[in-house]
């Protein structure tokens, strides 16, 4: 199973790239975090995110029932332990993860071969621009977000790739480039090798 973290600060485009590789790679799910964070415009529950409130947040918490959890701009996010199971459950071949270098740290510290993405604008000029184009959230939670932005982008050197998301049909390419290569490790192969090794030898001779 390839885990996919993919982590940047709030605007440079994770969700977006995500959605990509999503529409691109069937076998892939999308790990749905807990979050007690209000609902934005178009978002669903369920889909973006299961929504609830911070009692019932901190109740999972306490019962174990995360395999990661943190505050992020002062919500808190989390992901459940069933994740993975859910996505092999599906027939999938790989989970990707939207969390921040918190959430990123813990999955690493369980799934030592999580692979993680961490995704940087190409200035923090247009990251201001794409927060602010974006217009889902309110002048103070963009300002509080962009005065995290910094924070969040010095833990880049904790990561397999950095991408810088400029032109976003190169980031797309890029990004699903990290996928394709992931998938083809020796590794998640090696049962077919042996698979073809076996048929050979159990092969009447000639
Ligand atoms: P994040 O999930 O990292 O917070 P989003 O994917 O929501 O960021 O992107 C923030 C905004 O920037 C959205 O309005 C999105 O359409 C836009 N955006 C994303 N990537 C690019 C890009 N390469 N060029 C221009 N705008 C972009
Ligand atoms: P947003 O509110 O923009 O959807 O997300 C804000 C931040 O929370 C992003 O950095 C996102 O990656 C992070 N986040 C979303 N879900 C989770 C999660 O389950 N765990 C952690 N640790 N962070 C998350």
């Amino acid at each position: 199973m390839l885990l996919l973290i993919i982590c940047s600060p709030s605007g440079a485009g994770k969700s977006t790239l995500t959605r990509h590789l999503l529409a691109t790679f069937e076998g892939l799910a999308f790990s749905v975090s807990h979050t007690s964070r209000p609902r934005r415009g178009q978002e669903e529950d369920g889909v973006q995110y299961h929504f609830t409130d911070r009692a019932a947040f901190e109740t999972k918490i306490a019962r174990g029932e995360l395999l990661e959890w943190a505050e992020v701009h002062g919500n808190l996010y989390g992901t459940a332990v069933d994740e993975v199971e859910r996505a092999r459950a599906a027939g999938k071949v790989g989970v990707v993860f939207d969390v921040d270098h918190q959430g990123a740290r813990q999955i690493r510290a369980k799934a030592p071969d999580a692979v993680s993405v961490f995704v940087l604008p190409p200035s923090m000029e247009e990251l201001r621009r794409r927060l602010e184009t974006r217009a889902e959230d309110t002048p103070e939670v963009i300002a509080r977000r962009f005065a995290a932005a910094t924070r969040e982008i010095d833990h880049y050197s904790a990561f397999d790739y950095l991408l810088v998301n400029d032109d976003l049909e190169n980031a797309k390419r890029a990004v699903e480039g990290i996928v394709r290569a992931e998938l083809n490790r020796r590794h998640r192969n090696a049962g077919f090798a042996e698979s073809l090794l076996q048929s050979t030898l159990r092969a009447p001779r000639a």
